[in-house]
């Protein structure tokens, strides 16, 4: 019988399985804390009997994320990760200090399939998903690495949530359970291609969570360009998810747009973005694009981000450029996985 991933149990599963055990209730209440800590063997959980901990270790292995390689900014207090899983596969996060606490960009699956052209974790395909142990591992690593707590999570690193998306909610209901990490659903963004089947699921669950969509074009000629998912799920089946969405749910949307050179900064792509736009309970966080080595996509001079914003706000829409943090370590996702995986080759 192969092992079971307990770091990717809930609570009242925990539950269960000490019940099934035959042993009192509040072993589960130690077990989830020490899970939810961070720890990564069964000889950390040291209020636990050493003859439980063997019988656990018997039927369950715990996920870990193992620091490999840890790059400080020097401009400001971000932090990437670079973790290696139980595997050996690589995973990245990227830890950012903001006035009001510290937020965590984690990933969703290692490496991603829906093969954005100016995208870096795309550009090797997809090895596997991650678990929601793995998702919370990241937290924890970082948190006792620091030795802080983190109170803002963002589904924004390597993968596509969606396309993952039963273990994405199994995590929002782990890390977001008050007798453990308690990051509540307020203060995590989930951010998608555009998997429109995955927005409609993703509002049954009725989450406060911010839900982001990588836009990223105003029409679908643009899109169908640099995002394949458009071919799939065009702009007016995605709008109508985004608007159905926020019906279902009262949510503001988030649009990210990831400003690119000659590509999608014209002012006729910001008027044809505000009518897209227009009237939705929604927000633009203008990115300028981050140079990939593999692709020649560049960004704007920042006069022409600020003039393209300036634009959108002026027909309407609620418009604001994404601050730039750790831009000397390589920040955005995808990068530093694929530099790891060249200097092994
Ligand atoms: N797969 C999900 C979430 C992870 S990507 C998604 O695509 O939404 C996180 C964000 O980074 C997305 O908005 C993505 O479009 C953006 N991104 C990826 N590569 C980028 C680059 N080179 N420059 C700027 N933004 C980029
Ligand atoms: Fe995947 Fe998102 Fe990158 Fe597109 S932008 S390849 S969906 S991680």
């Amino acid at each position: 019988m192969s092992k079971i991933d307990i770091r990717s149990l809930k609570f009242d599963e925990l539950q269960q399985i000490v019940k099934d055990l035959g042993l009192p209730a509040f072993r589960a209440g130690q077990i989830f804390k020490w899970l939810q800590l961070g720890v990564e063997s069964f000889d950390e959980m040291t209020d636990i009997p050493i003859k439980l901990r063997e019988k656990l270790q018997e039927g369950y292995y715990i996920v870990t994320a193992k620091i490999k390689k840890r790059l400080e900014s020097s401009i400001d207090d971000t932090v990437k990760y670079l973790y290696e899983m139980y595997d050996g596969e690589l995973v990245e996060s990227v830890l950012m200090k903001y006035n009001h606490g510290y937020s965590i960009c984690i990933s969703t699956q290692i490496g991603c399939r829906m093969g954005c052209r100016f995208c870096a974790s795309g550009l090797l395909g997809l090895s596997r998903n991650l678990s929601a142990g793995e998702m919370l591992a990241q937290i924890t690593a970082a948190q006792r690495d620091r030795g802080i707590r983190i109170s803002n999570v963002v589904l924004m690193g390597m993968g596509e949530p969606m396309d993952n998306l039963d273990e994405v909610v199994r995590f929002l209901e782990l890390v977001s359970d008050e007798r453990g990490l308690n990051i509540g659903l307020r203060h995590i963004s989930v951010s998608t291609s555009g998997v429109v089947p995955g927005i409609y699921k993703l509002s049954e669950y009725n989450f406060p969570i911010t839900l982001s969509i990588s836009l990223h074009a105003p029409n679908d000629k643009i899109r169908s360009e640099i995002m394949r998912v458009n071919r799939k799920w065009n702009i007016v089946e995605l709008i109508k998810a985004c608007k159905d969405y926020i019906k279902a749910t009262g949510r503001r949307i988030s649009f990210e747009y990831a400003v690119i050179s000659g590509v999608n900064d014209s002012d006729e792509a910001a008027k044809e973005l505000a009518g897209l736009l227009k009237g939705m309970l929604c927000h633009v966080n203008l990115i300028p694009a981050n140079p990939v080595k593999e692709n020649t996509y560049k960004k704007p001079d920042r006069k022409k981000i600020e003039h393209f914003c300036k634009k959108l706000c002026d027909l309407g829409l609620n418009a604001t450029i994404r601050r730039t943090l750790g831009s000397d370590i390589d920040a955005s996702c995808g990068q530093l996985r694929r530099k790891a995986k060249e200097e092994q080759l």
